[in-house]
């Protein structure tokens, strides 16, 4: 399966085929979300209309019904979760119908479910929709330096993927536990989300630039402190996220996103835009992109 731009509605993976390169300039956004829970409400046809309006080519997406804890960290009640199997399996069987569009990372309920030979069995039956694996270390109220975060990153390891953490300035979340967790897997990718929500960013971009197996997203990061992890980290370290459609369907109409997309096509060169929009996503994750 191979990934064309403006490959519009489901299941289109052959259009624009002989397209000419500079025309397959792509923007694929690392952090995307789909389900509805607690106060998010992020339905599938949103971002797909979102992502129609303002050009996004494809997205990878996990499911925030995957969260164990409110933003209280007020425990969700059982009757109200669905299952590690249950939400995943939503957000696989929706990359199914988006083939072209559509990414997969898998959502760890680390708290109430854990590692299981079942979680794992999703990976290997999805080879080619799932890309990595999503922790949340805040609303699943658990460290990610923890042991039982250590077996999820086991299979990440096994089957190659990369490994996706919200990263904010609560202890658990924190981008130290990143790093610490890198150091230990030096063959695994971690992407630090937001590179610290909530911070200025500075010990997150400080923590990435030490080792070669850290990345960051641009997820609510003001473009002035992307700028900076550039060049601390250099371009090839962050991805374009966006936790869209978290706001509805004009998420990428925020103020943020809109100098991603348009003033930094005047600070970085044109190939270092390309990485930021697309380039380091296909690397890092391995999307089937020519
Ligand atoms: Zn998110």
């Amino acid at each position: 399966m191979t990934l064309y731009r403006f490959a519009s509605g489901k299941n289109t993976s052959t259009e624009i085929k002989n397209a000419s390169i500079e025309d397959r300039k792509m923007i694929i956004d690392t952090h995307a979300h789909i389900g509805k829970v607690d106060k998010f409400n992020m339905p599938e046809e949103i971002l797909i209309e979102s992502m129609n309006k303002y050009n996004i080519d494809y997205c990878l997406v996990s499911n925030i019904e995957g969260i164990e804890f409110d933003n209280d960290q007020k425990p969700i009640p059982v009757e109200l979760q669905r299952s590690q199997k249950e939400i995943n399996k939503a957000a696989i069987n929706f990359a199914k119908d988006y083939p072209t569009r559509i990414g997969v990372l898998l959502w760890a309920k680390t708290s109430t479910e854990g590692c299981t030979k079942e979680f794992e069995n999703m990976i290997i039956s999805n080879r080619g929709v799932v890309y990595g694996i999503k922790f949340h270390p805040y609303h699943a109220n658990t460290p990610f330096d923890s042991l039982k975060v250590e077996e999820y990153i086991k299979l990440a390891e096994k089957y190659d993927l990369t490994v996706v953490v919200h990263t904010a300035a609560s202890s658990e979340s924190s981008p130290r536990e990143v790093y610490n967790m890198a150091i230990k897997h030096p063959g695994i990718n971690f992407v630090m989300v937001h590179m610290g929500l909530g911070t200025d960013n500075e010990e997150a971009i400080e923590l990435i630039s030490k080792l070669p197996n850290l990345y960051g997203d641009t997820t609510w990061v003001k473009p002035k402190n992307s700028l900076k992890m550039i060049k601390k980290c250099g371009i090839d370290k962050l991805l374009l996220g966006t936790d869209s459609p978290i706001d509805g369907v004009d998420t990428y109409a925020n103020q943020f996103y809109q100098t991603y997309f348009n003033n930094f096509k005047n600070v970085l060169s044109p190939e270092d835009y390309s990485k930021l929009m697309y380039k380091n996503a296909v690397r890092l994750f391995k999307l089937p992109v020519e």
